[in-house]
């Protein structure tokens, strides 16, 4: 990919984060405290102001600076792990990333979302999308199979009780509706898969 797409990619990610803003706010508001919309265009505004500086990085590079700034800008709980994951990514990924190198950096980068928010799958949060996601990228699913299947977990984040985050202090009242986080990974994986296919 060259630098213009890298950039076009990137812009593709944060639209999407930024027009799912409300529907992410309005997650939030059942389980937490409202934000995770406003949190997340806030972060993604803000990388897409810093994007022209970072225009010319290969993908590491690139990747730990947004990072960097999702850690800054996004705030809550979600600021640090989002901000993480994209810096892992970064630190994972060669410089020139092929398709296969996908699968393994996003296994590096979950252990260490896993270790910043002392978090497991199951437990109603972004890693409930994260982790299918790894396992579809890692048994080679098409890029429409592993968008099906970041919906479908995002979906069935619904079914369980939070145990980490601002939604474990509702315990059961938790269960029934969808994890903000979660949704946003699936938002975030879908501008991905939507780009692809649009490059093919
Ligand atoms: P806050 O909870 O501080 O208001 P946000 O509303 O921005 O922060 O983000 C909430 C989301 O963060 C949750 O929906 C969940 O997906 C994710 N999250 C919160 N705590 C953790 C954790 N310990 N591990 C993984 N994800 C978490
Ligand atoms: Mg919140």
């Amino acid at each position: 990919m060259i630098a213009s797409e890298r950039v076009a990619l990137i812009e593709a990610v944060s639209a999407a984060v930024i027009a799912e803003a409300p529907a992410l706010t309005d997650l939030d508001q059942a389980i937490g405290d409202g934000d995770h919309g406003i949190n997340m265009k806030r972060g993604f505004e803000a990388v897409l102001a810093d994007l022209p500086q970072h225009a010319e990085k290969p993908w590491p590079d690139l990747l730990r600076a947004i990072g960097m700034v999702l850690v800054m800008k996004v705030g809550g709980a979600s600021g640090p792990l989002f901000g993480t994951l994209f810096m892992e990514l970064g630190k994972a990924l060669p410089a020139e990333p092929a398709a296969g190198d996908l699968a393994p950096a996003l296994a590096a980068a979950i252990v260490a979302v896993q270790a910043r928010g002392r978090s497991e799958p199951g437990q109603k949060t972004m890693l409930d999308v994260l982790v299918p996601v790894q396992q579809a990228l890692a048994a080679g699913q098409t890029a429409p199979d592993i968008l099906q299947t970041a919906n479908a977990a995002a979906d069935a984040t619904i079914a369980l009780k939070a145990v980490r985050g601002r939604a474990s202090f509702l315990g059961d009242r938790s269960i029934g509706h969808m994890d903000p986080g979660a949704r946003s990974v699936a938002v975030i994986v879908g501008a991905v898969v939507r780009f692809l296919e649009g490059q093919r």
